[in-house]
Order: structure tokens, then C-alpha cells, then sequence
């Protein structure tokens, strides 16, 4: 079975409860469209700050519930509302190396 976590920024969860990665997941919309019904969220965590210091520690602890796949936020990704994460090639080789899968976005 699938075991999903999406993984935020901590800056920008200041100002957002995280409701519309939590939306798309449970409607299976966006960048979890194809997603199994059986496929569980399991953690909802922020990086911990830039750059990224809390990545590698809450993953190696997730693994440990059977984490399969980790989603990056899509406020990680964009430019827009706000900058696109600078960090994101070091986030994405410390989730490499953990041999998760790696998904591109949540709700945008
Ligand atoms: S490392 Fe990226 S995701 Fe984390 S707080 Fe900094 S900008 Fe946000």
C-alpha cells in the first residue's frame, strides 16, 4: 500500500494550515489524481527552515510507518505568491537518498 507524505515550507506555513494539499489528496486531485483509494497520508511536515534541516531526520522516522512516497509541496515549487525554494535540488538528493519516491507538487 502507498504511504504518502507531503513535505512543506516551513516559512510558508506561517501563513497557510496546509488545507489545500490536504483537499487534493483526499479528492485525489492535481498531482495525486491516479492516486489509489487505499493509498494513506501518514505525515504532513514542514523542512524545518533553509535549508531544509529537519528533511532527512522526520524521513528516516517516516520510513519506519512505511513511508513510500513523498509529495513536495507545491509552494515549493512555484514562483508566485511566494519565491520558489532555493534549496530544492539539496531537499531532493537528502529524499533520494532515502529511496523514496519523489512527486512534484500538491495542489497547484
Ligand atoms: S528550505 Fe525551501 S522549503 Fe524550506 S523554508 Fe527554505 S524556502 Fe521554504
Amino acid at each position: 500500500m502507498k504511504k504518502i507524505a507531503v513535505l512543506r515550507c516551513e516559512t510558508v506555513s506561517e501563513v497557510c494550515p496546509g488545507v489545500g494539499c490536504l483537499k487534493a489528496f483526499h479528492e485525489r486531485r492535481v498531482h495525486f489524481k491516479g492516486t489509489e483509494e487505499d493509498a494513506m497520508l501518514v505525515g504532513f511536515f514542514t523542512c524545518g527552515g533553509c535549508s531544509g534541516r529537519r528533511v532527512s531526520r522526520l524521513v528516516k522516522s517516516l520510513l519506519k510507518h512505511g513511508l513510500t512516497t513523498v509529495h513536495l509541496s507545491s509552494c515549493m515549487l512555484m514562483d508566485g505568491d511566494y519565491p520558489k525554494c532555493p534549496h530544492i535540488d539539496e531537499i531532493k538528493k537528502t529524499l533520494e537518498k532515502s529511496g523514496v519516491e519523489i512527486v512534484d507538487g500538491t495542489h497547484h
